[in-house]
């Protein structure tokens, strides 16, 4: 079928409106009839070209809430009328052993992502800024009804980004959490890691935000401009979530670690990092995170329906994309833009 949607044409294009082929539905297919779709940093990463190459047209989008409207022969996990959604992936092996082991973003064979993907019938695959996709049914995930269509989007991806980490590394009573950076992803991780019970402390840059920082339920908020910040708060963490894509002091940050305390970044730092041995060797740890597996990002969902936990989103219409993206580079956005998909019928 064909479907309207935004695209990049090329690198660094303006997205402008076309129309897209989406495949047939096969027998273990789901059709969906897109509501909304986040705007992900990722998203403008890949069409401006900064993480290589791209097959354009590029219909970005991986933050994909809607209904389901048609369902293939075989599927039994989902039904007309559902509420779904679709995050960063839509395939995968399935016999490998991150597959197996839910793992499906580090699949060997290669994880088909939701956009800019090749398929395994050799297709590109296109993202949410559209009105219908259709998705492999063991790729969709279920979304609570009583969260609001548009601010449960942005969990697909910028929560379950955050949700992995505070899980593996044991947020919860008696933990104390930093998160380093609140913008969209920082402001899932101050709202998931507090209703995980416990205390958290924002570092951002200056106090600008405070006041929303204690909102979303931070019980902290600490400037790093300020160097007493670095001596005042030195082995308090159990874990930091650095959701900061620049690239930050990472020494300083090890210092704020207890024993045996982590620091993720579920952010893409752009430089390499020079690690002070010596901070490492009092069983510090630093690592990553990438999204999370499919059988995670349900528990999640679950997880946010149960806390009644959305995105703070700023909902769009498919023709302010454009000025969204400027938006979202000058970090002038609290927290999430989402675009209505019926503006693009
Ligand atoms: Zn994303
Ligand atoms: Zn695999």
């Amino acid at each position: 079928m064909r479907v309207n949607a935004y695209a990049a044409p090329a690198a660094g294009q303006p997205l402008a409106p076309t129309t897209i082929e989406r495949r047939e539905v096969g027998p273990n297919d789901v059709l969906i009839a897109i509501e909304y779709a986040g705007i992900c940093h990722s998203d403008i990463h890949t069409v401006n070209g900064d993480w290589g190459p791209q097959p354009f047209p590029v219909v970005p989008g991986h933050e994909i809430v809607g209904t389901v409207t048609e369902v293939g022969a075989d599927v039994t996990t989902h039904r007309v009328g559902d509420r779904v959604g679709v995050g960063c992936m839509v395939n995968s092996c399935g016999q490998c052993p991150p597959c197996r082991g839910g793992d499906e973003q580090f699949c060997v064979n290669g994880t088909v992502f939701t956009y800019a993907s090749e398929d395994r019938d050799g297709t590109h695959t296109q993202g949410g800024y559209s009105t219908h996709v259709v998705v492999d049914a063991d790729f969709v995930l279920s979304v609570p009804e009583n969260l609001d269509a548009a601010a449960a989007a942005p969990l697909l991806c910028a929560g379950i980004t955050t949700y992995n980490p505070l899980r593996r590394w044991g947020a919860g009573p008696g933990k104390k959490v930093a998160v380093v950076g609140l913008g969209g992803l920082g402001h899932m991780a101050v709202k998931i890691a507090h209703a995980m019970g416990t205390e958290v402390t924002v570092l951002s840059q200056s106090l600008k935000k405070q006041e929303d920082g204690l909102r979303l339920g931070a019980d902290h908020y600490y400037a790093t401009s300020d160097p007493d910040t670095f001596s005042e708060l030195a082995g308090r963490f159990d874990l930091i979530i650095n959701t900061v894509s620049a690239d930050i002091d990472v020494n300083a940050y090890l210092g704020l670690l207890t024993l045996d305390g982590a620091m993720v970044s579920v952010g893409a730092a752009p430089g390499p990092l020079a690690v002070n041995g010596f901070l490492l060797g009092a069983r510090r740890i630093l690592t990553g995170s990438m999204i999370g597996g499919i059988a995670l990002t349900q528990e999640m969902l679950d997880f946010c329906g149960e806390h009644n936990i959305g995105a703070d989103v700023e909902i769009i219409s498919a023709d302010q994309v454009n000025e969204a993206y400027e938006r979202v580079l000058a970090s002038d956005v609290r927290y999430r833009f989402v675009i209505d998909a019926s503006t693009l019928a």
